[in-house]
């Protein structure tokens, strides 16, 4: 299993090298050079099993069946769900996928509990020390402080936009009381902190000194490991029933995965909504083929509050039919102006690959989670919402709805409070979080603050 960059300009490389970078050195996106077939699961096989077949295939010789299969046992022996991924029913044609029983209640937790295990094994065996650095916009961090509290062969480094993210999702990432967990809390917006990290990965000096590797929405062992709901659900559900997909989407990741999925054979077909807040840069390019950067709207669902969704990048390399030089130069584009049309040649793909968009008003959001509240008696958090309102908005269709719900409601206990009068408990297994003491430091919205607090970091150990 090799793997390309987007981008056409840095040679192929294995998964390991693939997760470990992150970011391809030209600045792309690694995706695998074939997609692997890999067969549907059985009636009966467990989430684990599953997981361990699917990363196997697409790990190809780098790592042996059974280290996989107990990196994957460990990665969701801390899930308080055995099933990982439940389904439960929201209507006549329609389930959730509940992909927030890992330990920081959000469906980040699926793919980073299996990174940290895979980087502190692989680490171990090249007897190297990385730092990670990651920016967030809520749960990616928590869902990574989760992961790498502890690990003996990476310091982790959070930048998170200060006063803009919810005190709960705060406490996940700044009470793991870990000494290489190291929270920065930036003056500036999400989609800073993000330009701040892929500034970082684009000095390669920088990179090969401190060991930076980054675990973003980008990240191949994400979507890698996202894929395995995807299949799961279809099992579940039968292995040849038609589903639509509906995703709760930002960087498009969790809706990537769904694709991913299909093209390796372990979806009956393919047909995802994104579900997006007023933050709607994805529905734009989905409807209209422009491509435009705009600033950052607040929301109810913060974590979808993107306006440069960065996997959309690998779809636009799919719609073209794989050219790289195409991609390369759109980016580029994009990156001087900030504004392209997509061209014919891509544009007219990228309509028949079975992506849609849908964008949910703030008002709307709210008014969902009460009506979900008084039809089901669920509180459900505002970023699931979204997803259930656009379902709701989806013509009639013979296939069966799965919404992802992505996060638990005791995540996001203000919104909650504010649209159904009452304010979600956290589950027992996460209240150590509330009077646990928190650890961060502010920091300008700068590159180059960030980048000599990592220099230090470095250097001390
Ligand atoms: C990250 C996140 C999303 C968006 O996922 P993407 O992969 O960025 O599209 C949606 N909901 C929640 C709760 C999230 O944490």
């Amino acid at each position: 299993m090799k793997y390309v960059s987007t981008r056409g300009r840095s040679a192929p490389v294995d998964f390991l090298t693939a997760c470990l970078a992150g970011l391809a050195p030209d600045g792309g996106l690694y995706v695998p050079e074939t997609y692997p077939r890999i067969a549907r699961p059985e009636p009966g096989e467990s989430y684990v099993a599953t997981a361990a077949r699917v990363l196997k295939a697409f790990a190809g010789d780098a790592i042996s069946e059974a280290e996989m299969t107990v990196l994957c046992e460990k990665a969701y022996a801390s899930f308080a769900h055995k099933s990982v991924a439940p389904l439960v029913q929201l209507g006549p044609n329609a389930f959730m996928m509940e992909l927030h029983h890992g330990p920081t209640l959000a469906f980040k937790d699926v793919a980073m509990q299996f990174i940290g295990q895979l980087y502190d094994w692989a680490l171990e065996r090249q007897g190297r020390r990385m730092t990670i650095v990651c920016a967030t916009s809520g749960d990616t961090g928590g869902a990574a402080a989760g992961a790498f509290a502890g690990s003996r062969n990476v310091d982790l480094v959070i930048l998170h936009p200060h006063e803009r993210i919810s005190p709960v999702q705060r406490l996940f990432m700044t009470t793991t009381g870990a000494e290489n967990v190291h929270n920065l809390a930036l003056e500036g917006d999400f989609d800073v902190c993000q330009s701040i990290v892929k500034s970082l990965f684009a000095e390669a000096g920088f990179v090969e000194e401190v060991g930076l590797s980054g675990v973003n929405s980008i990240n191949w062992a994400r979507i890698a490991a996202q894929s395995v709901y995807y299949a799961t659900a279809q099992a579940a559900m039968g292995a040849d029933h038609p589903l639509r997909f509906i995703v709760p989407s930002g960087n498009m990741g969790d809706a990537l995965a769904g694709y991913v999925a299909a093209r390796c054979g372990l979806l009956s077909g393919f047909e995802l909504i994104c579900a997006v807040n007023e933050n709607d840069a994805l529905r734009q390019v989905l409807d209209t083929g422009r491509m435009s950067r705009s600033t950052t709207i607040a929301t109810p669902s913060p974590a979808m509050d993107i306006t440069v969704p960065s996997n959309l990048e690998r779809v636009l390399y799919e719609a073209s039919g794989r050219n790289s030089e195409a991609i390369a130069a759109l980016y580029g584009a994009f990156a001087q102006s900030g504004d392209v049309e997509l061209p014919d040649t891509i544009k007219g793909p990228l309509g028949c690959m079975g992506f849609s968009a849908t964008t949910i008003s703030n008002g709307d959001t709210l008014a969902e989670m009460r009506r979900i509240k008084a039809e089901t008696g669920w509180a459900i958090c505002p970023h699931t919402a979204v997803g259930t309102q656009a379902a709701s908005r989806a013509p009639l269709s013979t296939a069966t709805d799965i919404v992802l719900s992505t996060a638990h409601a005791a995540k996001f206990p203000e919104t909650v409070e504010e649209a159904t009068g009452e304010r979600p408990g956290l589950p027992t297994r996460c209240v150590g979080a509330l009077g646990a003491e928190e650890h961060f430091s502010v920091l300008p919205a700068e590159q180059g603050a960030v980048r000599e607090y990592i220099l230090k970091l470095a250097a001390g150990r």
